[in-house]
């Protein structure tokens, strides 16, 4: 495939800046220090080629001042000093005759030309100059101290530097494109098992979820159960307890036996559940209903003082009053009310509660008693 030939294109890969920037340094310095010292040896005997010298010798070191100052501009400064070195070569070797520097500046050419820019500039420079050195020697323009075999073997020698480089060059993108592609795959395969790794994290974390909620939930009403709502309560900080004033409703569904005699128990069960809904219905995000057991709910209200409790109780009696189910006449509750002191353990709040409770069924149920504050 033919492919456009391109003189110093600007190389993507970045990793190389640094060392074209150490490499240039180099180039620079060595190559401003020689044309220098070239220009003081040959002032006298060749005033213009003397000139030309301190001329790249200047060009050297500005490059060099510019290179220091901004390294992000080493691919310009590459490129303008390949073809600074192009033009000293043209001048050099086309007229001055005889210099000693010429085959040297070739392949300082030539190497910086590969190692800055890549293969196809290399190649490119390569072919230039080698047509220039022929084609001058054929035509005779610029006379040439060089016989035939003289140019035989700067072409040997030439084609010998371009099958070295080749050969390195070739070796390093086998490589490099190996490197890649192991590379790719395992960047590949790290993405892969994130991924399943993040599958399962998210399966195992709805699972876990799953499982505290259903060890947490009373599974017919859908409430926290007895065990969740101590736990709750363990963790309380004792130092809150007592501080705020926390509230707990006792429920219990007034003749639910007899209903359940009655109807049966898929409807004590529907009874159930209704009353459940209702309350949950009624009460604020912030308070936790439990299903203490048998037909006996909790409300635990944080920071809400008795009346409140007692407010919100008698809402609820009177909404779970108006619970329309088909085969029932009414369903009634009867709730005690009490609020956290200090010092108090859940029991001591549940016993007043309890006695609350037991004061309201004994008047007659559908009633809501309080515990009076101690
Ligand atoms: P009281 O007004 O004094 O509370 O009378 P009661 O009939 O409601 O008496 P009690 O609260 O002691 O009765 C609780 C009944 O609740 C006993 C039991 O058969 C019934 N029960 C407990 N758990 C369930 C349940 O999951 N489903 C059903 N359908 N009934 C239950
Ligand atoms: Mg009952």
């Amino acid at each position: 495939m033919l492919r456009p030939i391109q003189l110093f294109p600007a190389l993507t890969d970045t990793v190389n800046v640094r060392y074209k920037v150490i490499f240039l340094n180099n180039v620079f310095t060595f190559a401003g220090l020689v044309s220098l010292a070239m220009s003081v040896i040959r002032w006298n005997t060749n005033p213009f080629l003397g000139k030309v010298d301190l001329l790249f010798a200047c060009a050297a070191f500005i490059l060099l001042w510019i290179l220091h100052r901004h390294h992000k501009m080493v691919e310009l400064i590459a490129s303008i000093a390949l073809w600074l070195c192009f033009v000293q070569f043209l001048i050099v070797f086309f007229l001055a005759n005889g210099n000693p520097t010429r085959s040297g500046l070739l392949l300082l050419i030539l190497a910086s030309a590969f190692y800055l820019k890549g293969r196809q500039a290399g190649y490119s420079m390569l072919a230039i100059i080698l047509a220039l050195v022929v084609g001058n020697h054929l035509s005779g323009l610029f006379p040439s101290e060089f016989k035939n075999l003289d140019i035989l073997s700067l072409g040997f020698y030439m084609l010998a530097q371009f099958f070295i480089i080749h050969n390195y060059e070739s070796l390093r993108e086998t490589q490099t494109s190996h490197l890649k592609a192991l590379n790719a795959n395992l960047e590949a395969l790290v993405k892969q098992r994130t991924e399943q790794l993040a599958a399962v994290n998210s399966a195992l974390e709805k699972e876990k979820e799953n499982l505290t909620r259903l060890s947490s939930t009373d599974h017919l009403t859908g409430l926290s159960n007895r065990h969740h709502f101590e736990n709750v309560f363990a963790e309380y900080s004792p130092a809150t307890r007592g501080k705020t004033s926390d509230a707990l409703i006792l429920i219990d569904i007034d003749n639910f036996k007899k209903i359940n005699d009655t109807y049966g128990h898929v409807l004590g069960d529907k009874v159930l559940k209704s009353v459940a809904a209702c309350i949950k219905k009624h009460s604020r995000a912030s308070d936790i209903t439990v299903r203490w057991g048998g037909d006996e709910l909790i409300v635990y209200a944080p920071r809400t003082s008795l009346k409140q409790a007692y407010q919100l109780a008698e809402k609820m009696r009177k909404q779970i009053h108006l619970l329309d189910i088909t085969e029932i006449d009414t369903i009634t509750i009867s709730a005690g009310v009490a609020v956290l002191q200090a010092g108090d353990t859940l029991s001591h709040l549940l016993h007043r509660a309890d006695n609350a409770l037991y004061e309201a069924k004994q008047a007659g149920r559908n009633n809501v008693y309080s515990a009076a504050l101690g």
